[in-house]
């Protein structure tokens, strides 16, 4: 067996959330932090999202998780900047803003009830008729009725987003372990004191878990802990169209699908939503929805080449919110995961709050809100 031992920080898990907490934690001055990771960083489900930045366009109510998703989305365009300043690779942060279209009688209803909450909640929101819609993206479908528009909504280029936060922790001798998959925790006392994989034992002042959708596969001995146990995996599956030129300016949803045009004119369209553990297959099916719903935001896709499909899958909590922070009963360990549909929105604000009870033990209302306790029976 081999020993890393004298570590600070040992993160569990290297996509977009164990990075970026791994990349804040270096920024207040921790330095011995080593990163495992089961396959290889940054290829799971941040690698298979859409990179939308959607605070508003899926939300039906404002509470906690609703202020987190537009705090977090407010810490986007710094984040994008000083990611070009570390790293010279550009994340692509679009703000061209968001659109929702009204295809049927119903999601007319739907949007107007949306809009309605949303303007008297003082949201930015716009209301556009079917000739204003048509003007600002000629190639939507002819039957759109109307639609909201969202000009806080963005979207990032997440792939990107992935190598700059890898080029962060080479360029800043943040050690990285590769094909290595944590079996357990190590335990003293009633505190963590690193964990193991089949071959190597990390010893480390602090862990974090930023495991994603496989965190209920970490134990402590033969044992999973509560928190950990409910997390599970819900498929996503998408693909992408390809085209010379970009042929829309936004990302554009309809209540059964979303299409999100990239900077190469790359078209992704998303995404079903699939409790099947943990199989990542692509299904014709799958395939077949979202390709469908993508064809009625945008009929004239009908005709371009697919160039990729892929699937992911989200880490979910029974409640659908994100699990956050320091484990009760258990010293030394902390958690960020649960981040479902919105871990790419969600990881600036995520790694704030996680560096800061790290490093510092300053407390955030959103640790106490989205805090593990909550499943601890
Ligand atoms: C199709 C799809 C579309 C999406 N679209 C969006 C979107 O538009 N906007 C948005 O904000 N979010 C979106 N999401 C959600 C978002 O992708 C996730 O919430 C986010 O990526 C979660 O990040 P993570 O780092 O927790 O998980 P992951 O990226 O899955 O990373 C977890 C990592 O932990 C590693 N790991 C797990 N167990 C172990 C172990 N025992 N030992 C070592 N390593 C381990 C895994 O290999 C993996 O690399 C989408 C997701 C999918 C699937």
């Amino acid at each position: 067996m081999n020993l890393l031992t004298n570590q600070d920080i040992l993160i569990i898990g290297g996509g977009v959330i164990g990075l970026s907490i791994a990349r804040k934690l270096h920024q207040k001055g921790l330095r011995k932090i080593t990163i495992v990771e089961r396959g290889n960083l940054g290829q799971e489900s941040s690698f298979a999202a859409a990179g939308i930045l959607a605070a508003q366009a899926e939300t039906d109510k404002i509470d906690d998780f609703f202020h987190f998703c537009i705090e977090s989305n407010l810490l986007y365009p710094p984040f994008a900047e000083e990611l070009i300043d570390e790293t010279g690779i550009d994340i692509e942060l679009d703000k061209n803003g968001t659109l929702f279209l009204a295809l049927t009688e119903d999601d007319e209803a739907e949007i107007r009830r949306r809009f309605q909450w949303q303007k008297k909640a003082g949201l930015r929101i716009e209301y556009l008729s079917a000739a204003e819609v048509r003007k600002v993206e000629p190639f939507i479908s002819p039957d759109v009725r109307a639609a909201l528009f969202f000009p806080d909504d963005r979207q990032v280029e997440n792939r990107r987003l992935l190598a700059a936060l890898q080029k962060y922790a080479v360029i800043n001798k943040i050690n990285v372990v590769e094909d290595a998959e944590v079996k357990s925790l190590l335990v003293e006392n009633k505190k963590v004191i690193g964990a193991e994989t089949s071959d190597v034992k990390f010893f480390a002042e602090k862990t974090v878990l930023a495991t994603g959708a496989w965190t209920s596969h970490i134990k402590i001995g033969e044992n999973a802990l509560p928190p950990l146990r409910v997390v599970k995996p819900i498929r996503g599956q998408m693909l992408s169209f390809k085209t010379a030129k970009r042929l829309f300016s936004k990302v554009i949803y309809s209540p059964r699908g979303y299409i999100v045009p990239r900077q190469d004119g790359r078209i992704l369209a998303g995404a079903t939503v699939e409790d099947v553990g943990f199989d990542k297959s692509v299904t014709a099916g799958g395939i077949d929805f979202v390709r469908e719903n993508a064809l009625e935001i945008a009929p004239s896709l009908m005709n371009l080449e697919v160039s990729e499909k892929w699937s992911g899958l989200r880490p979910y909590a029974p409640d659908g919110l994100p699990i956050l922070g320091e484990f009760p009963q258990m010293e030394n360990l902390f958690i960020a995961t649960a981040h479902y549909r919105n871990g790419i929105l969600l990881a600036p604000l995520t790694a704030e709050i996680l560096a800061c009870k790290i490093a510092e033990n300053k407390d955030s209302k959103y640790l106490e809100i989205f805090s593990p306790r909550r499943f601890q029976k």
